[in-house]
């Protein structure tokens, strides 16, 4: 067996923050390249106007865009300002992950908890980012959770390689039983294949019981925002809905909190 590193929360954050950076960088690739369909691992990031490739010294995440002050150093084309912010919001999010799961900064790092909320909350930036103007999850997001969701069934405290493959299983084969039966009745696609992936991810981290939660709380969820927004921009309820980024959020929420949550709501059935 390999030992597992202790690292005390209060580093840990800023070595998760730090990943989170480089994912948000990664993340930039995926937004730009999986909705046109195009290869994600070649060619290296180039300038999308000159095609000259981007020095390494100027893929480092944030401080690169500010080096080069938001334009190529070829052409001087101007390179968006949502770059480091995707960076940013990422490091940022995983810094929160860190600290959503461990409040106390004078505890040691539960990679156990630390790396499923970490993979859940990070990846809800090119779920957004791709999933709202799209209706598309990248593969990489369910595909990234499934191999969490292993390597955590040899981490202490993790769920068992079992419960991983129940998991799997019964949320993602459910959601996908859901989204066929749902397509029948209402005679169009109910749901994407990504939003099926991504819960068959999220039971490999953390069963299906606490999966389906997150469908049911997210169908809540998109319910409560998507109903207003599109009364004020006056949209017809027959445009696709993008759902993948409601059930992102409240995978790391029942992650988090799923045990109060559940128990709270068959406390409210009871009456
Ligand atoms: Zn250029």
């Amino acid at each position: 067996m390999f030992s597992i590193p202790e690292i005390p929360v209060w580093l840990g954050q800023w070595v998760f923050a730090l990943f989170g950076l480089i994912f948000g960088s990664f993340f930039n690739v995926l937004i730009y390249r999986v909705p046109r369909d195009l290869p994600i691992a070649f060619p290296a990031s180039h300038c999308p106007h000159c095609m000259s490739p981007i020095r390494l010294r100027h893929n480092i995440p944030v401080l690169g865009w500010l080096m080069l002050r938001g334009r190529c150093k070829d052409c001087r084309a101007l390179i968006s300002i949502q770059y480091p912010i995707v960076e940013a919001i990422t490091g940022i999010l995983a810094f929160c992950a860190v600290r959503l799961v461990h409040p106390d900064a004078s505890e040691l790092i539960d990679f156990a908890r630390v790396l499923p909320v970490f993979w859940m909350m990070i990846t809800l930036v090119p779920i957004a980012a791709v999933d709202f103007p799209y209706q598309l999850i990248p593969d990489t997001v369910p595909v990234g959770g499934l191999l969490i969701g292993v390597a955590v069934s040899f981490l202490p405290g993790g769920m068992d390689w079992q419960q991983s493959l129940i998991g799997i299983a019964a949320a993602g084969g459910g959601l996908f039983l859901f989204a066929f039966i749902m397509g029948k009745l209402l005679k169009r696609d109910a749901m994407g294949l990504g939003d099926v992936k991504l819960l068959a991810a999220f039971g490999a981290m953390m069963g299906w019981g606490h999966s389906v939660a997150a469908v049911i709380a997210a169908s809540f969820l998109a319910l409560v925002v998507m109903v207003p927004w599109r009364l004020i921009r006056k949209e017809s309820n027959h445009e696709p809905l993008a759902f993948g980024p409601f059930i992102g959020v409240m995978g790391p929420v029942m992650f988090l909190w799923g045990d109060r949550i559940i128990a709270w709501y068959w406390n409210l059935l009871r009456f």
